[in-house]
This record gives C-alpha cells, sequence and structure tokens, in this order.
C-alpha cells in the first residue's frame, strides 16, 4: 500500500468563551485547525487533525503545521502508511524537530492502519483496556468563585475530572484559590492544579509547601524541567510535567531521576501516537499516571486521545481532555465518541472512527501528490 496524495485543509475552530491560561497571561478565542486527507493506492481513506492551543501556549504554529506539511509531502508520497515508524524516521530525516507538524500525518496512516487490519486504534497500540475514561474539563483561570462556577458548570455534564489553570497572581490569592476549590471539592473528583509555567521556583515553593496538607497534585509548576527538578526538592506535592514533556529522553529523565509523578501527555506536541506510546511505556514502567490530551481540537482530535487514553491500564490513567465540548463548530457530526455523562469511550470502527464533513471543512488550502 502507498499514500498517493495528500489534501490539507484549515479551518477555523471558534471556542464558546473566552479563556485565560496563568491569570490571565494567555487569552484564547479560537483555534487554528488543519485537517489531512490521506489517500492511498488501495482506495483506503485516512484523516488526521493537528491543532495547538494558539500559538502562545506552546512552540507549536497552526501555520507551521501546514507549512511542515508542505516540506514533508515529497518525502511521504509513496510510503505505506501502516509502516508508521518507516513514516516518522521519513519525516524526521526530511525535517527534523517540529513534531507538532508530524502528529497530523502520523495520525492518518494509523487510521488507515485500522481500517486495513480492521481494527481500533487502541486495539492497534496493544489492545483496549478500559471501558471509558473520565473526561478531564479545562477551568480557565480567574477568581475562586468564577472557577468554581465552570466546575459546576462542568458537574451537571457528569465531569469528575477537572484541570484548574492557576498560577499568574501572588502567592496569597493562590493558596486562597486553591484552598476554595478544595473545599467545594467531592468526594469522587480528580482536581488537578495547572499552573502552565506561570511561577518562579520561589513562588512555586512557597504555595506547593504552604498546601502540602492538600495532597494536591501540580502540572508544570515551573518553567523549565530543570525547575522543576529543583522544586521537586523543596516540595512534597505530587507534581505532573505537562509541556516539558516532549520527547522520550525527557520521559526517561522524568522518570529516572523522579522529577514527577504524573505525565501530561498531549499527542500534537509529542508527534502523534507513534512517539506517544513509547512514553506511555516508559510511564507503566516507573509507575507514573498519565494525563492524555491532543492539545486541542475537534472530535477527531479527542478521539485519537482518547483511543490512547484507553490503551493504558486503569491505574494509570486519570482523564484525558474532550476539547470538542469547548467549540461551536462540529466538523464530524454523529462521527466519533462523544463525551457520555462525563466519560469518553471509542468504540470499534476500525482506524479512529471520525471523518470530517468535507462539506464543512471548505476548500483544500492544498493539495500534494
Ligand atoms: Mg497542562
Amino acid at each position: 500500500m502507498k499514500i498517493t496524495r495528500l489534501t490539507v485543509y484549515q479551518k477555523n475552530l471558534p471556542l464558546k468563551d473566552p479563556y485565560w491560561l496563568s491569570g490571565g497571561r494567555l487569552k484564547f478565542e479560537v483555534l487554528d485547525a488543519t485537517f489531512i486527507k490521506m489517500e492511498t493506492d488501495s482506495g483506503i481513506v485516512g484523516w488526521g487533525e493537528g491543532t495547538p492551543w494558539g500559538h502562545t501556549y506552546v512552540a507549536a504554529h497552526g501555520p507551521g503545521i501546514r507549512a511542515g506539511i508542505e516540506t514533508m509531502a515529497p518525502s511521504i508520497i509513496g510510503q505505506d502508511p501502516r509502516k508508521v515508524e518507516l513514516v516518522e524516521r521519513a519525516m524526521d530525516v526530511c525535517l527534523p524537530g517540529h513534531l507538532y507538524a508530524k502528529q497530523p500525518i502520523d495520525l492518518a496512516c494509523w487510521d488507515i492502519m485500522g481500517k486495513a487490519w480492521e481494527l481500533p486504534i487502541a486495539d492497534l497500540l496493544g489492545g483496549k483496556r478500559s471501558n471509558g475514561t473520565p473526561a478531564a474539563s479545562s477551568v480557565s483561570s480567574g477568581e475562586p468563585d468564577y472557577m468554581m462556577g465552570i466546575i459546576n458548570h462542568y458537574r451537571k455534564q457528569g465531569y469528575i475530572a477537572h484541570s484548574a489553570k492557576v498560577g499568574g497572581s501572588d502567592v496569597a490569592t493562590e493558596i486562597e484559590r486553591i484552598r476554595h476549590i478544595e473545599a467545594n471539592r467531592r468526594d469522587n473528583e480528580i482536581i488537578l492544579y495547572d499552573v502552565n509555567r506561570a511561577w518562579t521556583r520561589r513562588e512555586a515553593s512557597i504555595v506547593m509547601n504552604a498546601v502540602a496538607d492538600l495532597g494536591v497534585t501540580f502540572e508544570q509548576p515551573g518553567e523549565t524541567l530543570d525547575d522543576i527538578a529543583e522544586i521537586r526538592k523543596v516540595t512534597t506535592s505530587p507534581i505532573s510535567v505537562d509541556e516539558s514533556l516532549v520527547t522520550l529522553q525527557d520521559a526517561t529523565r522524568i522518570a529516572r531521576d523522579g522529577i514527577a509523578d504524573v505525565f501530561g501527555i498531549k499527542l500534537n506536541r509529542v508527534g502523534g501516537l507513534t512517539k506517544a506510546r513509547r512514553l506511555r511505556d516508559i510511564a507503566i514502567e516507573h509507575g507514573i499516571q498519565m494525563f492524555i490530551m491532543a492539545t486541542g481540537g475537534s472530535v477527531l482530535a479527542d478521539t485519537e486521545a482518547a483511543h490512547f487514553a484507553q490503551s493504558i491500564p486503569d491505574a494509570f490513567i486519570r482523564a484525558c481532555w474532550s476539547c470538542q465540548d469547548m467549540l461551536t463548530l462540529d466538523i464530524a457530526p454523529g462521527s466519533g465518541p462523544r463525551c457520555v455523562d462525563g466519560f469518553i469511550t471509542v468504540d470499534d470502527t476500525p482506524g479512529h472512527g471520525v471523518t470530517p464533513d468535507e462539506k464543512l471543512l471548505g476548500n483544500p488550502v492544498a493539495i500534494y501528490d
């Protein structure tokens, strides 16, 4: 089987409500999504999506995905999409780095492999191990009552997992905000306090030590892995690494040096399923739990994350994220798993099971063949 054509679409995905990270440091209102239709000489078609969370969150850029595909396309056309590590190697040779541009191509290959072998991606990843993963809400940063209002909104939809965005305020306000949310947390709820790199080492030390009695988990409490390694030495609260977990070498360092207890794996950031499954295996081998996310995007991106999450034993998965519930536009009506009573469950449809409506995507921005 050979890849014969890549058709690229760009679509803006508006958010229902403006969203702030790190106390307003970063504001988001629309996501720049890239969709890829991959055709083969066998007639099997695969779909991929790459949607960074704006261009200020991490080193990922919507237009950069499309530029990356243009550069990589000549090396991708003619590859067998079922041989994902050969496609991965071809991409890494012709464009070092830029993992976020490779993930949508990787996803389309996994979709085709699933359709060719008549298995869902979760089974291709080793076997579906779960009958449903808690969906995590993403709680925009703000005053304590504003954040509790968002959590209550998601509770009504059955959500039991929440990623509460903190950081960007003075330490007294941070401590008050975390204690307020924890005082209102229900017994069965999973709440992650996501700092998104906003704290200095000093701020992280003060806040995390002040609420150490709560036993809550802090995600990305510093800018870099070096910062988090130092924060780790002076605090006892569990730590999740998100933005600073990019490569397999990051994962092995975090695991070997005991820098964190949780991996936040974003499939767009780490370059797709082919690379992410190695991070997953490092985590399981070292007793490290995982939060799984696409990074952002439509039901297609969420479904990729859900297949990956459901290849992980329940004991190692905290939650996955359902970004689609934050969007005003659905590009694949009636297709793919939706969040039901706070859980996402993939079915046995071969591949990922999502087919975007091409009329909703509009005219392609590029075709390579
Ligand atoms: Mg995070």
